[in-house]
């Protein structure tokens, strides 16, 4: 799977493919990414990038030309690329998304910066807009990795054990059961006893339990949905 980024901070975003999950998956030839500077288009004498915003208001804006023609260069490479807007104004992105996006061949992830960026350009070209939170950041380089990582991790070969992927949080209807390893005993708390004595069905009842009080606790709003909703128990595990 291929990764665009198209930032005017490359170094932002290189750097988090320089180790664990994400370096060996390009090692492994199972990801590939690259990067375009907007600013390698821009047809004013001096490179900008940012005007001032039209109708007055604090801040610069990206200006439409230099990011509209590097998108139109992306376009023109490859016909099928998926081109994504990280924007506070975007729609959730939810693990749903994360799996959605990592059928796809070529993922453009667009990076705004300053107060944003011109509409116009965004309205030629943004297939989806995601927001990351409600929050707001200085830039697109962290939502477009966050996304990114979410996606990379469900390509098949990406991580070594797939197996983990499916009882993870957001991949069922509950938070995932929590989890130990060595020692049983930590400045005196023990793992659950169950954990420890080999019957896989026993324990699976009891992570079942657990993801549903874990998920009642931090997200009412998951509990509910599941209570109201006709889940096959068994799925779940
Ligand atoms: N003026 C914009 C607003 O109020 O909606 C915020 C612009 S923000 C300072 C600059 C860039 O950061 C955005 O264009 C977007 O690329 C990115 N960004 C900031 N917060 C984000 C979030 N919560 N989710 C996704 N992208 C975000």
């Amino acid at each position: 799977m291929r990764f665009t980024f198209v930032t005017l901070f490359e170094g932002l975003v290189r750097g988090y493919f320089g180790d664990s999950i994400l370096k060996r998956g390009v090692e492994k030839g199972l990801l590939r990414y690259d990067f375009v500077n907007p600013r390698d288009y821009a047809k004013n004498r001096h490179k900008k990038v940012d005007d001032t915003a039209a109708g007055g208001g604090a801040g610069m804006v990206m200006m439409p030309q230099p990011l509209d023609d590097a998108l139109a260069a992306v376009r023109a490479a490859s016909a099928g690329a998926h081109i994504v807007f990280p924007s506070p104004v975007g729609k959730p992105f939810t693990q749903k998304d994360a799996r959605r996006l990592a059928k796809m061949e070529h993922l453009v992830f667009v990076s705004g910066r300053y107060e944003g960026i011109d509409e116009r350009v965004i309205e030629r070209w943004a297939d989806e807009l995601f927001s990351i939170g409600d929050y707001v950041l200085t830039g697109g380089e962290l939502p477009s990795l966050v996304m990114c990582d979410a996606v990379a991790r469900l390509v098949p070969g990406v991580l070594g054990n797939a197996e983990s992927l499916s009882a993870e949080s957001f991949e069922t209807p509950l938070l995932e059961a929590p989890m130990f390893t060595r020692p049983k005993s930590f400045h005196k708390l023990s793992i659950p006893s169950e954990y420890l004595k080999g019957n896989h069905s026993k324990i699976n009842a009891l992570k079942k339990r657990l993801a549903l009080a874990k998920t009642k606790y931090f997200r009412p709003d998951l509990y509910l949905k599941f209570t109201q909703r006709d889940y096959d128990e068994k799925s779940l595990y």
